[in-house]
Parts: C-alpha cells; structure tokens; sequence
C-alpha cells in the first residue's frame, strides 16, 4: 500500500478531539480546495490501484507505515492518526481482530459482527455546526444514542434522502472520491447522480432526559478506559462489560414484546424496539443476526442501554440474577412453543452466563494476586 513517497502537506489542518480519520481528511481536503482522494494520495497512501474504502479499511485499522508517512506529511504524530481510527476501540466496545488493509472480506465479516458503523455515522448536528464539521469517532459505535452535551438524540437518517447519514452512494460504502470536494455539514448522499445538499446542522433533534445522558457519558468513559467497568459490583474488562451489555440487549430483544412492560427506558424507546424487532426479516445471518446485530437507531441503542446499564449497576451477583431474572423470563415465554432453537440462544445469554463472565474474569484477578 506504501509507495508513493509523502510529501509534506503546505496546509495541514490539526485533528479535532476525538474525530474520526475520515472527518480530518475532509476538513483537509477543503483547506487544500482538493477531493479526498487526492489527500490521501498526497499522505502517501497508494490509492491509484482502489480507492474503495472497504479495501483501505478506511478510518478503521491502520498500520503503523501509514500512521508514520502521515505524519511525515502532517506533523501530526502517528498516536493521533491512529487515535482517529475505530482501532483505538479495539478490545474494549469492538473487536476488531482479523481486519486488515488490503482485505476487504475481513472488513466485511467485522462490519456485519461488530455494534459499529464503519463507513457510516450518527450525528449531534448541533455539536457538528458548533465545530464547522467535525464528525466524531465515537458516533459511529452501536451504542451511540445520545449527545451527553446537548442531551438530545442522535441523529441516524437525512430527513430528505432517507439515507444513514455519511453513508455514501444510495447508502452504501464509496470509493473516495476524485472529482468531489467534502462537505461536511452536508448529507452529501449521492443518489442517482444528484447529491443532497440537506444541510446537516437544520436535522431536527429531540431532547432526552439527563438520565440518558449520563449513561451515554459512562459508556464513553468506559470505551476510553477513563472508569473502570462494573458488573454486580465487581471490576471487569472493558471487553467483558460490553459484552455483558450485548447478552442482555440480546436477551430483551429475544423478550419483545413480553418483555416490554418490564423495561425502564423511554416509552418511545420501547415503540422503537418492538419495530426493529417486529419490523426485520430474518436475515442470513440468522437468528443471532437478528437478535445479536447493532441497534439500527438511536432510539433503540438507548433504549437497550437503559435496560443494560440497570443490570450491570446491580450490587451483587444475587442483585443481578434478580434483574435478569425476568428478561429471561419474558424471551423463555416468547420462543419456547414457536421456535425451540431459540432456547439455546436465550441459554446463551441466561443470567448464569453473565455471571460466569463476571465471576470468571474475579476469580483470575484473585488468582494473579495470590
Ligand atoms: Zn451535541
Ligand atoms: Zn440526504
């Protein structure tokens, strides 16, 4: 990939905190009055043979060559470059082992598994105007829901083109483009030919309670290991916390809509997670596909974060079992008589086996200490 030789950028614009690779690449662009693909080219990124993002795992994993050419070329240092990436999630809210440039199979097989967007985004517009079009990494993760800031609901789809806003042509992944220039305050979907122009910060939001949004600050602070993670009291990995979160909203999503008077989120939450549920084919991926796949909203990722948060806050491992008591209840009376192979998805993520994780990982601390 590395052979064109970097030549240093005359006009370097310095990354926001916390943006995504693809957003500074943009903002580049435009200063360099250029398309992104010839930002790219100019890093030392050799584009000429794909420019298609699955290809280059673009904004997702990086290799160390890449980040030190970049910074080469910008002065930004290769930590930075690799911070903007999904990468700097890796191990804790997303695994993405097995993802390699080069390989767009492997990007392939991490998109379809993994609770993130890479090659779309969530967006508070409001954040989004106040930094004239910094797209942030984090909006892209599943559990993106709510802008702890502005405590509002983020944003999924342009209101005009109906497209998963940064998705790209009719909402799939592009090749970077050598003929447009980013804009990034608008949708920018390219749909047969025409590009919408909906200008992203007029999106309309909708505001959540403080509650919500200090969930959503907790799971950021997990994510960028700033607090540590608890399940029943106990601390364990960031991986094991998200973990759990992902067997419990499985376990909801396999109880609805029995499940649903039980739940602690927003009633509109709970409207949107019996649509997503009731309104999906079964895909090939099955039913852990469906069951175990990324909220396709907000709304839904905050209503599975309330539920999830509030079994992971539970104080003791008896705590624990008593909240998941009743989703597993609820998923048990909704499978057994129609789809008997579902039990062994409810087994999966049964209360026995997020205490297993928890205990697991307390008995290995245990085991170091002595
Ligand atoms: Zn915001
Ligand atoms: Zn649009």
């Amino acid at each position: 990939m590395m052979t064109v030789r970097p030549r240093r950028l005359a006009l370097v614009v310095a990354p926001a905190s916390g943006e995504s690779f693809a957003s500074w690449v943009d903002r580049m662009a435009l200063r360099n009055g250029c398309p992104a693909w010839a930002i790219i080219e100019a890093l030392g990124v050799d584009v000429r043979a794909s420019s298609d993002v699955r290809s280059l795992a673009y904004g997702v994993v990086t290799m160390p060559e890449t980040c030190r050419a970049i910074e080469a070329a910008t002065g930004v240092s290769s930590e930075v470059v690799r911070g903007m990436h999904l990468e700097v999630f890796d191990g804790s809210v997303l695994d993405l082992a097995g993802v390699r440039v080069g390989d767009k199979e492997s990007v392939r097989r991490a998109e379809g598994r993994e609770w993130v967007q890479f090659f779309g985004s969530r967006v508070c517009p409001t954040c989004l105007a106040a930094s004239g079009g910094v797209w942030l990494v984090w909006w892209k993760l599943g559990w993106a829901a709510v802008c702890p800031e502005h405590r509002t609901l983020l944003v999924d789809l342009c209101p005009r083109c109906r497209v998963s806003v940064r998705r790209g042509p009719a909402g799939r992944p592009a090749r970077l483009s050598r003929s447009r220039m980013p804009a990034p305050l608008r949708c920018g979907a390219l749909l047969s030919g025409a590009v919408c122009d909906q200008p992203i910060p007029q999106i309309g939001t909708s505001s959540v309670s403080s509650k919500f949004a200090d969930q959503q600050q907790l799971v950021l602070e997990v994510v960028t290991h700033r607090r540590s993670a608890l399940i029943a009291g106990q601390v364990v990995s960031a991986g094991q916390w998200f973990a759990a979160l992902k067997a419990t909203a499985m376990l909801v999503r396999l109880g609805v809509p029995e499940v649903l008077p039980l739940l602690d989120a927003p009633l509109d939450g709970q409207g949107a997670l019996a649509a997503e549920v009731g309104g999906q084919r079964w895909n090939r991926a099955g039913p852990v596909g469906r069951f175990g796949m990324a909220p396709r909203t907000a709304l839904v990722a905050a209503g599975l974060l309330a539920v999830a948060l509030e079994v992971a806050a539970a104080e003791s491992e008896s705590a624990l079992v008593a909240r998941l008591m009743p989703l597993a209840a609820a998923a048990r009376m909704r499978w057994k008589e129609r789809r008997p192979d579902l039990l062994t998805q409810v087994a999966t993520c049964a209360p026995s086996n997020v205490i297993r994780l928890v205990s697991g990982s307390v008995s290995r601390r245990s085991r170091l200490r002595r």
